[in-house]
C-alpha cells in the first residue's frame, strides 16, 4: 500500500490556521485524517478531550517527551503542544493522508526530520500585520498580556515562511482553503 502524505499547515498565531483547517474538512473534497495533538493547555469551552486535543498534565507531557513519543513538540505561550509520533506513522502506513495544523517551531522540527517524498508543507500568511493583530485581539478568550505575546511571536514567525513548499495568503478562508485543496489533489493524482 502506498504510504499516505504528511501535510503540514503552519503559520503565525492568529493567521487563521484553525479556520482554514475547518474549511478543508467541511468541503470533504480530499481524504485526510487529522492528527490529534497533546497539550498542557486547559480545554476551552466546547473542547473535548481526544477531539481537539488530548489534554494532559505537564508531568504526563514531559514523560512522553522523555520517551521520545513526539514527532515534534513545542512550547507555545506558556503551554506545551506535541504531535504523537506513532499515531502519525501508523496512519500513514495505512495509506491515510495525515494533516498537522501546528505552530512554526514544531513545523520546523518536522521539516528537518521527516524528509520523505510524501511531506507537503504550507505556510499560511496573513494579508498584513494589521490583520494579524486584529485577528489575535479579536480572540477574546485570552488576556491582554497573552494577546501581546501572540502578536510578537506571530511577527517573528513570518520570517520562517521560505522553508515551506507553499506560502498561501489567508485573505479569504475559502480562497486559501481551495488553493490548499487543489495542491493536495494534484499531489495525490
Ligand atoms: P491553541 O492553544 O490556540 O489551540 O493552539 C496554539 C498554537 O499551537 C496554534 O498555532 C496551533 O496550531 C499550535 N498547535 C496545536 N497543536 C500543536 C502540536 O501538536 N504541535 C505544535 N508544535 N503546535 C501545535
Amino acid at each position: 500500500m502506498k504510504k499516505g502524505l504528511l501535510i503540514i499547515l503552519s503559520g503565525p498565531s492568529g493567521v487563521g490556521k484553525g479556520t482554514v483547517r475547518e474549511y478543508i474538512v467541511k468541503t470533504n473534497k480530499i481524504d485526510i485524517t487529522f492528527s490529534v495533538s497533546m497539550t498542557t493547555r486547559k480545554p476551552r469551552e466546547g473542547e473535548t478531550d481526544g477531539v481537539e486535543y488530548y489534554f494532559v498534565s505537564q508531568e504526563e507531557f514531559d514523560r512522553h517527551v522523555a520517551n521520545g513519543d513526539f514527532l515534534e513538540h513545542a512550547s507555545f505561550v506558556g503551554n506545551s503542544y506535541g504531535t504523537p509520533k506513532q499515531a502519525v506513522e501508523d496512519l500513514r502506513n495505512q495509506g491515510k493522508n495525515v494533516f498537522l495544523e501546528i505552530e512554526v517551531n514544531g513545523a520546523t522540527q518536522v521539516l528537518n526530520t521527516v524528509n520523505d517524498e510524501g511531506v507537503i508543507s504550507f505556510f499560511l500568511m496573513p494579508p498584513s500585520i494589521e490583520t494579524l493583530k486584529k485577528r489575535i485581539a479579536g480572540r477574546r478568550t485570552e488576556s491582554k498580556e497573552i494577546i501581546e505575546k501572540r502578536v510578537a511571536k506571530g511577527m517573528s514567525e513570518i520570517k520562517e515562511a521560505d522553508k515551506y513548499d507553499y506560502v498561501i495568503i489567508n485573505d479569504k478562508v475559502k480562497t486559501a482553503g481551495e488553493k490548499i485543496i487543489k495542491i493536495i489533489q494534484e499531489k495525490l493524482a
